[in-house]
């Protein structure tokens, strides 16, 4: 058997005997890279503690410490290393002795070198593999530590562990620290509408997203724990994977922050719905609450209107003032409606300087009302370039025969009336005629 095993290793050897430690000692120099020698059990001992050897050799009876006895204080400090016993007599008290202290190699004296030699071989094979694993779990942990994402390790039920990215987030140094104080993650966790671990415990949860198949589990956290319920804390946007670790009953949960994401999600979401220059709803979105509103109306029979405006010789105010004072008035035409409106109205840039207005709940007359009261507020506003501004107005209150075009029509048909008949109007669209309000 080749001795390659061996000089990577190194030994300490530990024996009494003059004749017989060099003998070994000779055998042992041109098969290792490294040999440390020790004459009894003290120096065997310092010897371990300050060079760390990979393998142990030791007699048994010698001077100062026997060989028993320093294993057992090696063993105190090393649980795994590899103790091989030289020994002249096999009584049973140091059998049971050399059990308890997680002794199983031993080799009789007078040594035969073709036995020590099969057996230092299989002893150094493990060390070797020993090292490799050791090694190979070192490299994973730190491509673990240095990933930005929040890793955990779990059997379903207690955390295992957590990479530096995870112990920075929550505040702790090491897993056991994260242990003694918290145990579980769940303090860290805010529960919003919808989340998935809403009123589980962390195996509940954890088993939950084991089994999901969605790919599209999201997790919002805080630092913040102790204010965890609050609204105003800072929180972070996760998205969870989980994959199992191979042949384990283990799950390693990655956690990637998508804050920022979210955040710009929310934006695009706003502004996709908003008009840049008023902040008051786009058409897109009157349609999209539209489409919503004549549902509920045929759902639950209720009323539905709509109120569409528009600013009177609104060209004359862009050539008299400039655009800019042009802006300025639809601005403040939007604020005087929005000021005047209720919460579940919906109020929108239609285009241009034309406007709607949607009034869930309110019927014909309700709507009039308001428009005419709307027209009243405008007319009766000093705007800021010193000129009054009049805007016409339809009204239409929805048919159980309408979709969202041709109720909008019919407010439409409405405005064109009031443009027609005079401007700074109100008319309801009626079916088979028209009625005018002022
Ligand atoms: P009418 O009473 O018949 O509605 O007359 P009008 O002048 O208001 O209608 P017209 O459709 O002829 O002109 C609308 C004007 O509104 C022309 C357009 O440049 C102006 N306008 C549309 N959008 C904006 C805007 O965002 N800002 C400004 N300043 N002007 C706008
Ligand atoms: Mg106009
Ligand atoms: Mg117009």
């Amino acid at each position: 058997m080749n001795s390659g095993f061996i000089d990577k290793l190194s030994i300490l050897y530990v024996e009494d005997e003059d004749a017989i430690r060099e003998r070994l000692s000779r055998f042992l120099q041109r098969r290792t890279q490294t040999l440390y020698q020790a004459a009894n059990g003290r120096e065997g001992l310092e010897m371990f503690h300050e060079y760390k050897p990979d393998i142990v050799i030791t007699d048994i009876r010698m001077p100062v410490m026997d060989g028993l006895s320093m294993a057992e204080q090696i063993r105190e400090a090393d649980h795994d290393i590899p103790i091989i016993i030289t020994t002249g007599h096999n009584d049973e008290e140091f059998f049971l002795r050399s059990i308890d202290i997680g002794i199983d190699k031993y080799v009789k004296k007078p040594i035969n070198f073709k036995e020590f030699i099969q057996i230092l071989l299989r002893t150094a094979k493990t060390v070797i593999q020993q090292k490799e694993i050791e090694a190979k779990n070192e490299f994973i942990k730190t491509v673990l530590d240095i990933n930005p994402q929040l890793i955990l390790i779990t059997d379903g039920e207690r955390i295992s562990y957590l990479n530096q990215s995870f112990l920075d987030f929550i505040g702790c140094t090491s897993i056991e620290e994260f242990s003694d104080r918290f145990g579980s993650i769940d303090y860290f966790l805010v529960e919003e509408e919808g989340s998935f671990y809403k009123n589980k415990n962390f195996a509940e949860w954890v088993n939950y997203a084991i089994k999901d198949q969605s790919g599209q589990l999201s997790v919002v956290m805080t630092k913040d724990f102790q204010n965890r319920s609050r609204e105003d804390i800072d929180k972070s946007t996760f998205m969870l994977t989980v994959n199992q670790v191979p042949s384990q009953e283990e799950w390693l949960l990655s956690f990637s922050d998508v804050t920022r994401i979210e955040e710009e999600k929310q934006l695009y979401r706003v502004l996709s719905l908003q008009d840049h220059l008023t902040g008051i709803y786009n058409r897109k979105k009157f349609y999209d609450e539209l489409s919503k509103e004549i549902d509920r109306v045929n759902r639950y029979q209720q009323k539905l209107s709509v109120i569409m405006f528009d600013v009177d010789h609104f060209k004359s105010v862009n050539d008299t003032y400039g655009h800019q004072v042009g802006d300025k008035v639809l601005q403040d035409i939007s604020q005087i409606v929005r000021r005047a409106i209720r919460k579940t109205d919906v109020f929108a840039r239609y285009g241009g300087e034309e406007f709607t207005l949607l009034m869930p709940g309110t019927h014909e007359q309700g709507a009039v009302d308001i428009a005419e009261r709307l027209r009243r507020e405008i007319e009766e506003y000093r705007f800021a370039h010193g000129g009054g501004v009049t805007c016409s107005f339809g009204v239409a209150e929805i048919d159980h025969n309408d979709d969202s075009d041709t109720f909008v029509k019919k407010a439409d048909v409405a405005l064109y009336n009031a443009k027609e008949n005079g401007r700074n109007r109100v008319e309801v669209f009626r079916t088979g005629g028209f009625s005018c309000i002022k």
